[in-house]
């Protein structure tokens, strides 16, 4: 059986992110006051409400956090579990004002946490805490379309939402966009097409385009593409299971899993898909048929390959296992999975480590595509598919009636229809992935002095939150 380790953190999260942001804020022009402003959290709130559980009443401990307001809505996911603490979601609000800068979504960032492990309660239960933590947001507006729009995040999903955008409803009957008080929210309760595999789908196509560069990919000893590459994924959650399932396809060897409590290599490759279907059977990735069984669950993280995805939690690559990690790419999908001192490392060792708050920005990106949705009222593509559709099909026609020659059924196939919700969502998704991490080259391109990516996403994000604060002219 693999033993479960839990890192011990080596500082304060948000000093770790201070840390990243003083370092980018360095290479950005603006005027003195502006950069402290963005760097703190505007608004903490901290609550502790009871709830009835196991026949007794518990105290829960829980976190809403905006940090900033320079756009509003502000907007971040909601955590559950029992790590959750100030500074943990103070430090996650703060890497969403970055990120949602970073994807151009109009966006401040803000954070939830609520102290529990959901795996100790039953549904009914943890319906019972959703809610009441949901009020708790309403009573202090920390919760609204225009003002605060909450979304899943570890340990949390659709079924959350759900139960958010329900208690919300209740109490506020006349809001016509009260649907977009939340998103991840389930297809049928105003949900979009795409959400639930967006943040993984963004870690595959952010890699990806890293990986489409000749010259990137050389300097790493690889050739471009994934096909052939072997890739370690930390986390089988909605991240990993996602991003694992689109790297597989594409023709990637996963050579490693783990999960909070195991891990497992198989040097010939795993399906992501038995692994999760077995892991969701019996708790556990020991046994998985074909594999070696690590002795520790983050042991994963020190199989050899070319991509390394933590998809988990933070802190995952630290000062103490940082030097036996043995790939050519760190893909952050998890926020904050690398330390400072770890990647002081790993940047010695000439890995490239795509940061967290570009490569798993595919989640909000797609959430501000429901956001939308919800707020427009109709669903993406209704109004156009069929009229695209007919112009494909006449154009089709016009190419074999000119030509004298039929068209293939496959080349039919492909070009005969109009865009429905999911094609929209992905095609707005690979763009925003493609343009975003090229923004980051460029920035780095343009300052000889960045020499690494984390760096250059910072600055990117940074430079683009200051114009807007020059614009409102909160400094006269
Ligand atoms: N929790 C996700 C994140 O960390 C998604 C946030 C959202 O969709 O608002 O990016």
């Amino acid at each position: 059986m693999a033993k479960k380790l839990d890192l011990q953190r080596e500082n304060s999260f948000f000093d770790d992110v201070l840390k990243y942001f003083d370092h980018a804020a360095q290479f950005v022009k603006t005027t003195p006051g502006i950069l402290e402003q963005i760097r703190h959290c505007n608004s903490v709130y901290r609550i502790k409400f009871p709830v009835k559980v196991k026949g007794g009443y518990e105290v829960v401990e829980a976190y809403r956090v905006e940090h900033s307001h320079h756009k509003l809505p502000t907007k971040g996911g909601i955590r559950y579990s029992e790590h959750v603490n100030q500074d943990e979601v103070m430090a996650l609000a703060a890497l969403m004002t970055y990120k949602c800068s970073i994807v151009d979504v109009p966006f401040g960032g803000a954070k939830g946490g609520v102290k529990i492990n959901p795996r100790k309660y039953s549904e009914e239960e943890l319906e019972r805490i959703t809610r009441r933590y949901t009020s708790e947001l309403i009573k202090k507006n920390f919760i609204g379309p225009g003002i605060d729009v909450p979304a899943p995040d570890y340990g949390t999903g659709e079924r959350e939402m759900s139960w958010i955008v329900d208690t919300y409803n209740t109490f506020h009957m006349n809001d016509i966009n009260a649907l977009a008080c939340v998103t991840g929210k389930p297809v049928g309760q105003g949900g979009i097409r795409g959400r639930k595999e967006a943040t993984g789908l963004g870690v595959f196509y952010g890699i990806r385009q890293y990986l489409s560069d000749a010259g990137r990919a050389k300097a790493l000893g690889l050739t471009t593409g994934i096909k052939g590459k072997t890739v370690v994924v930390q986390g089988l959650g909605n991240v990993g299971y996602h991003a694992a399932k689109f790297f597989y396809e594409a023709g990637a060897i996963i050579v490693g899993l783990g999960e909070w409590n195991s891990a497992v290599t198989n040097t010939k490759g795993i399906n992501p898909e038995e692994a999760f279907n077995y892991f969701k059977a019996h708790s556990t990735l020991d046994g998985l048929k074909g594999c070696k069984t690590l002795k520790n669950n983050t042991d994963v993280l020190e199989v050899e390959c070319d991509i390394l995805i933590p998809a988990a939690l933070e802190n995952q690559i630290n000062k103490e296992n940082a030097s036996r990690v043995k790939t050519k790419i760190v893909g952050e999908a998890a926020n904050g999975p690398v330390t400072p001192e770890a990647e002081q490392v790993l940047l010695k060792k000439k890995t490239v480590i795509i940061p967290d708050i570009y490569l798993n920005a595919g989640g909000v990106t797609v959430s501000y595509f429901e956001w939308l949705k919800n707020l427009s009222h109709v669903r993406l593509g209704r109004m156009e598919k069929r009229y695209q559709q007919a112009q494909n099909h006449n154009l089709l026609d016009a190419i074999e009636s000119s030509t004298g020659k039929k068209v293939t059924t496959a080349q039919r196939k492909m070009l005969d229809h109009g865009a429905d919700e999911i094609d929209l969502v992905y095609s707005g998704l690979e763009e925003t992935m493609i343009d975003s991490l090229e923004q980051i080259i460029k920035t780095m391109n343009d300052n000889k002095k960045i020499t690494d990516l984390r760096t250059a996403a910072f600055v990117t994000a940074i430079s683009k939150i200051v114009v807007s604060y020059e614009k409102l002219g909160v400094f006269p």
